[in-house]
C-alpha cells in the first residue's frame, strides 16, 4: 500500500510537520492506555494545529488527537486542511472516527503516519477510507 520513509527522506514541510506532531504528543493526557497521539494539521493558509489524545476516566469521552487538531483548525476559522502528520509509538493509522471527521473537510488529505524514530509513510484519505460518507450540498 505505502512504503516506509526515513525522515530525513521526507520534504522539509513534512518534516516541519512531524515535529510539530511530536511536540503536540508529549502533551498527550493519556494515562490509562499510556498509548500517546500527537498530530498536526496544516492548512491551505499555511498555519499548523495541532492536537493530542485526550483520555478520559469515562472512557467513551476519550478522544483523539486527529480530531482534536481538526477541530483546533477549524474552531480557528479554518477549513481547508491540507496535510495532516500523526505520530505515535509504533506508526499507526487514524481511528475509523477521526478518517470520517477529516473527511468532512478533505477528502484527499495527504497524511503522514509517523512513528517517534522518525520512521514515516505517506498516504492520503481516499486510501484510508475509500467512499466516505459525505453529503452532497
Ligand atoms: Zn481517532
Amino acid at each position: 500500500m505505502y512504503s516506509t520513509l526515513f525522515l530525513q527522506e521526507i520534504s522539509a514541510e513534512w518534516q516541519e510537520l512531524y515535529q510539530a506532531a511530536l511536540e503536540a504528543r508529549n502533551r498527550a493526557y493519556a494515562p490509562y492506555s499510556r498509548y500517546q497521539v500527537g498530530a498536526a494539521i496544516r492548512c491551505r493558509s499555511g498555519a499548523i494545529y495541532t492536537g493530542c489524545n485526550i483520555e478520559n476516566a469515562s472512557f467513551g469521552l476519550t478522544v483523539c488527537a486527529e480530531r482534536v487538531a481538526a477541530w483546533h483548525a477549524v474552531s480557528a476559522g479554518e477549513r481547508d486542511l491540507v496535510r495532516l502528520a500523526v505520530v505515535t509509538a509504533d506508526g499507526s493509522a487514524p481511528c475509523g472516527a477521526c478518517r470520517q471527521v477529516l473527511a468532512e473537510f478533505a477528502p484527499e488529505l495527504a497524511i503522514m503516519l509517523a512513528d517517534v524514530s522518525g520512521n514515516a509513510r505517506i498516504t492520503d484519505l481516499r486510501a484510508l477510507l475509500p467512499d466516505a460518507f459525505i453529503l452532497k450540498r
